[in-house]
């Protein structure tokens, strides 16, 4: 039989879009075999007797209906624990990268532009491209502050339809000034959404504020807190913008499983609390740890992971160098002009950290 799908390149490049091309595939090192300390995973497993119920809570769900769509009961218990404003709205994404998605789907139009300081998260940049919207990167000072100069300078140039600020930032791993958000959120024409995925960690929020702009949006996700493997994000905001958002969510987004394993979860949040609470101590060990070793550059951190700088173009020798030692964590260097030379650690358990700083040490 002739075989007639061996030269498909015209095809695919007469249709699929350029810009789509044009993009590298969200990337995920293999971690077989490594301690990963790459993620932002909680390392921390649930103790056995409550895996034990969790199994037995998961002999309730009935996988041939489809889940609830609004999914009630898990939306009442994350409202209370994330203590959700009276009088705000929720919407769940499968993960937070499902909600920045939807956000954009809602506002896309030509000439549209998605605005966020970087280094950042990179998802706003590729859903920005996803779905055909300009996005504009500001620069954040060398302290990994916000430049405020050249942030309202662009807003007021661009005014974007979204403005994405991570509450702490990610890959810098820095709160950025309450205030200066404040005056952000009050610039922008658009909506701003306050990205708090590390919440957990920092103890600083934008969820009680919400009331007071019309503009801001408030966005949590369980992913960092120990349950990445369920996807499960919230959007909180006034009803009358979750209502249109809720409008391109896809009926049933989030599954049986994940409603029941996140409402299980989160009866026994305090296993999570503890959790959260043992890796920030960690954090401060690690820091503390890392500071001491000459020739490295250590950045504060407010969230579960630290970054670090290494001298002039040995990010890469190192990275590699730790992975060979059975350590994996996430080299930034060639990700953005403020990461030249950075290398990224999650803040794993004791041990694991141990065993990052042994190798650490080994390789400077
Ligand atoms: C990890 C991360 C997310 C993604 O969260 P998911 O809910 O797992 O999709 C969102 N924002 C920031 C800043 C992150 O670092």
């Amino acid at each position: 039989m002739k075989q007639r799908t061996n030269n498909l390149m015209p095809l695919v490049e007469r249709w699929i879009r350029s810009a789509i091309r044009a993009l590298s595939a969200y990337h995920v090192a293999d971690a077989s075999g490594l301690i990963k300390l790459d993620a932002m995973e909680n390392p921390y497993q649930w103790p056995q007797a409550l895996v034990q119920e969790w199994l037995a809570c998961l002999q309730t769900a009935e996988l041939n209906r489809y889940p609830d769509p609004d999914a009630t009961i898990l939306t009442q218990q994350l409202r209370t624990s994330m203590q959700v404003p009276a009088g705000m709205d929720v919407l769940l994404g499968n993960g937070s990268d499902e909600i920045i998605q939807m956000l954009a789907l809602a506002v896309a139009a030509p000439g549209r532009v998605i605005l966020a300081p970087e280094p950042t998260f990179v998802m706003y940049r590729m859903i920005a491209e996803f779905t055909d919207m300009q996005f504009e990167g500001v620069a954040l000072n060398d302290d990994f502050s916000l430049d405020m100069d050249a942030m309202l300078a662009a807003i007021k140039q661009h005014q974007p339809a979204l403005v994405f600020l991570a509450f702490p930032n990610n890959p810098t791993s820095n709160l950025f000034d309450a205030q200066q958000v404040r005056d952000i959120i009050q610039a922008c024409p658009g909506l701003v959404i306050v990205d708090e995925a590390y919440h957990a960690f920092c103890g600083d929020s934008f969820m009680s504020v919400l009331g007071e702009y019309p503009n801001l949006l408030v966005m949590r996700t369980l992913s960092k807190m120990g349950l990445a493997g369920l996807r499960l994000g919230l959007l909180a905001g006034a009803p009358a913008w979750i209502e249109q958002i809720n409008k391109v969510r896809l009926p049933y987004n989030i599954n049986v499983l994940t409603q029941l394993s996140a409402a299980f979860a989160l009866k026994h949040q305090a296993v999570l609390d503890e959790q959260t609470q043992a890796i920030c101590s960690a954090r401060e060990q690690l820091l503390t740890d890392m500071r001491a070793v000459s020739g490295i550059t250590v950045y504060p951190s407010r969230a579960n992971f630290i970054l670090f700088r290494t001298a002039p173009n040995q990010a890469g020798d190192v990275f590699n160098a730790l992975k060979s030692k059975g350590v994996l964590i996430k080299n930034m260097d060639g990700s953005h002009a403020q990461m030249k030379d950075c290398l990224r650690v999650t803040v794993g358990t004791p041990e694991q950290n141990q065993a990052f700083m042994a190798a650490l040490s080994a390789v400077i």
